[in-house]
């Protein structure tokens, strides 16, 4: 039977392109760290370190690779550096939400409530590529913040990274449920819905779908984030398991 339910946030739970949204971040804190770094160096080395980390399975946490490969390459003040990522992560990051113009559905936080109240194991499996503040405020912009989640995947304590497998086993044996007791729920035909591989359910929000265009698995199941969300409160999550 259906015990676990895993979302994935940005374009599923929260609604926003995250091209977009990539596009006006990677903008906003390269110009945070302008006083202590080259703002294009440091999104060279942004993207370049993230890669970085999408490839690690351990021992280190994503944030321990992420760090330990910056600060290795470039040439500034270690600490000058993190308390300017760090500003921004406070006072920068918030302020996207307006330049996205993300406005929460409504129906999404009832929905959470819902599945935590039936006893489900809520996850939101968000990619480990963020710190935690900054997927806590991009929780908020959804309105599905502060709510009793089983586990939020960040990358300060987190091994790996979607679309790796590493990355749900990580999850599994956290949350201790086999895959096939699990749904996956996402907007992207690769990050997301490879957990099917593992032997879980997966649900493709297709609102703001991603396609990187490689070879992909097909979703169990595929629609809008209204037919996901009559699919969960209508009881045929049980209804998948009897
Ligand atoms: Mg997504």
């Amino acid at each position: 039977m259906v015990r676990a339910v895993l979302f994935d946030l940005d374009g599923t739970l929260v609604h926003f392109d995250y091209d977009e949204f990539l596009q006006a971040y990677i903008q906003a804190v390269s110009a945070a760290v302008a006083h202590v770094l080259n703002p294009r160096t440091f999104a060279r080395e942004l993207l370049r370190c993230t890669n970085v980390m999408l490839a690690n399975e351990g021992p280190r946490t994503n944030k321990q690779v992420f760090w330990d490969e910056m600060l290795r390459s470039i040439d500034c003040d270690t600490k000058h550096l993190l308390d300017a990522v760090d500003h921004f992560y406070r006072t920068d990051f918030p302020r996207l939400r307006d330049r996205l113009r993300v406005v929460p559905h409504p129906d999404a936080r009832p929905m959470l409530e819902h599945l935590i109240r039936e006893g489900y194991t809520v996850v939101i499996a968000t990619n480990a590529v963020f710190p935690r503040i900054a997927t806590e405020e991009r929780m908020r912009w959804g309105n599905v913040h502060g709510l009793p989640y089983t586990l939020v995947t960040t990358y300060e304590t987190w091994h790996s990274c979607k679309p790796n497998l590493a990355y749900y086993r990580e999850i599994l044996s956290t949350i201790n449920i086999k895959p096939e007791d699990c749904i996956m729920i996402g907007n992207d035909l690769q990050e997301d819905v490879v957990a099917g591989k593992l032997g879980m359910r997966t649900y493709l929000v297709d609102d703001y779908l991603v396609d990187h265009g490689t070879p992909h698995r097909e979703p169990d199941f595929r629609g809008s984030f209204d037919d996901m969300l009559r699919f969960v409160m209508s009881g045929d999550l049980e209804g998948l398991w009897a």
